[in-house]
């Protein structure tokens, strides 16, 4: 398994590529607006991994909602691991809750799945199955 990407919330993508590109001098691979989560999206490769700056398109949104309830910060941590399938029922067999039973394809074409970030301390889980292709994933953003 591999840390496939941190998600984090911003109320603000430019505001915060004041720091993440221009201060801590990472790189944006792309930019995406995601409209079934409310959310754009800006990319940025951290070695195999990479950070997901999360900015909310609308209120009431579920990054929203969180960035009100606890302000910018950590929103998920997404692993990736090579069955997703055998994952969630590892998962599920010992009890921790799910929010999507089942996997869903996500943004493009990835199978992912969240557990609840009670079964978690807290932070809000990915999962991401690996893809066949070694290509850099664009999707699965919450
Ligand atoms: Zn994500």
């Amino acid at each position: 398994m591999k840390i496939d990407h941190l998600g984090i919330a911003v109320p603000s993508i430019e505001e915060a590529l004041a720091f993440y590109r221009d201060a801590l001098g990472l790189t944006v691979s792309g930019y995406e607006t995601v409209e079934e989560q409310g959310v754009n999206v800006a990319m940025l490769p951290v070695g195999e991994s990479r950070v997901e700056l999360l900015e909310p398109i609308a209120e009431g949104t579920p990054v929203s909602r969180f960035l009100q309830k606890r302000g910018p910060g950590l929103h998920h941590v997404c692993y990736s691991v090579p069955d997703i399938e055998v994952a969630l029922e590892r998962l599920r067999s010992r009890g921790a809750r799910l929010i999507d039973e089942r996997p869903r394809v996500g943004a493009g074409g990835h199978l992912i799945a969240f557990v609840h970030p009670s079964a978690s301390g807290g932070v809000l889980v990915e999962l991401v199955q690996e893809s066949n292709h070694p290509e850099p994933s664009e999707g699965e953003f919450v």
